[in-house]
């Protein structure tokens, strides 16, 4: 395979909680010299014609992506998801139904917010576009419009944590669940970020062993909240289960410092990633 140049494999899009479209973002993605990246929003594909289009002519590859939010017991963990079937019927009811879930608790986020905050549920929607995947980060925006937080990390240490009395969950399939839909859709799971509070709390050794079970491709070790100590436990259990490490920047446009390419894939994992997925193609802009 040609060194098309740095590989990213993680971004978010203003159709989940990025600050860019889509377009934008592969604006950025060319500006900044990528060779390849992947449009993982959070539990949509709604991007995914819009980024390919934009890369025409460019000569950026861009891989059809998601990052499936899941629940292992009362922890999220997130699945990335590479080159599956969009219209995969299962791939498109629990995506919808994640979604809504989604809209719903953010909705009673705000409501609870709203008892000690002036914000409104029509201060969040105006921080959205049509039909994205909402988050605490559509609320994060609303709240610095209004004044109360200068910025989306600010937010989250604040009126946004778990702990702060106004968080709740959301409804989300287990990562077994979640490793079996994408593998069935003929697309290529990589575990995010699975170490982001250090190495005691990676994912047990025997709920990794399923999924690798069930067809997990890869760890993403390459990834700025996963600790030093976690990312040595990520290398052992990847070499142990045959698994593949990746490394991306999870970029959300300016809505986090993450900077594109500031950790990257080599190129011998794409070229497995890519032969392994079979739901969708790349587009090789
Ligand atoms: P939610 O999905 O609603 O629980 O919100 C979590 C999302 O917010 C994740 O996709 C993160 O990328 C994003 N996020 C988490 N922490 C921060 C932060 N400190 N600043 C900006 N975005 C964040
Ligand atoms: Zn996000
Ligand atoms: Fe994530
Ligand atoms: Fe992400």
């Amino acid at each position: 395979m040609p060194d098309r140049g740095p590989i990213d494999l993680h971004t978010h899009s203003s159709v989940s909680d990025g600050t860019e479209t889509p377009t934008q973002l592969i604006r950025a993605a060319v500006t900044a010299g990528l060779g390849v990246v992947a449009l993982t929003d959070h539990d949509s594909t709604a991007g995914w014609q819009e980024a390919c289009a934009a890369a025409s002519g460019t000569g950026l590859m861009v891989i059809p992506g998601m990052e499936l939010s899941t629940n292992q017991g009362p922890a999220s963990a997130h699945m990335l998801a590479y080159l599956f079937n969009p219209a995969n019927a299962a791939i498109v009811t629990e995506t919808a139904r994640i979604r809504d879930g989604r809209l719903h608790r953010a909705e009673r986020i705000v409501q609870r917010i709203g008892a000690d905050y002036d914000i409104s549920w029509d201060d969040v929607l105006a921080q959205s576009t049509d039909g994205a995947t909402l988050g605490r980060p559509h609320i994060a925006d609303a709240l610095v419009e209004k004044g109360y937080v200068p910025n989306r990390s600010a937010a989250f240490e604040t009126i946004l944590h778990w702990r702060s009395g106004y968080y709740e969950k959301y409804y989300a399939p287990s990562p077994l669940e979640g490793v079996r839909m994408i593998v069935a859709a003929g697309g290529v799971p990589v575990l995010a970020h699975p170490a982001t509070h250090g190495r005691y709390r990676v994912m047990e050794e025997r709920v990794i062993e399923e999924l690798v079970d069930a067809g997990l491709f890869g760890l993403e070790v390459g990834h700025r909240d996963n600790t030093e100590d976690g990312k040595e436990r990520l290398i052992e259990l990847a070499a142990k289960y045959g698994l593949s490490v990746t490394g991306s920047s999870d970029y959300h446009g300016v809505g986090k410092p993450n900077r594109l390419a500031e950790n990257t894939t080599s190129p011998e994992v794409l070229e497995k990633l890519l032969a392994a997925g079979t739901g969708s193609q790349p587009f090789y802009g």
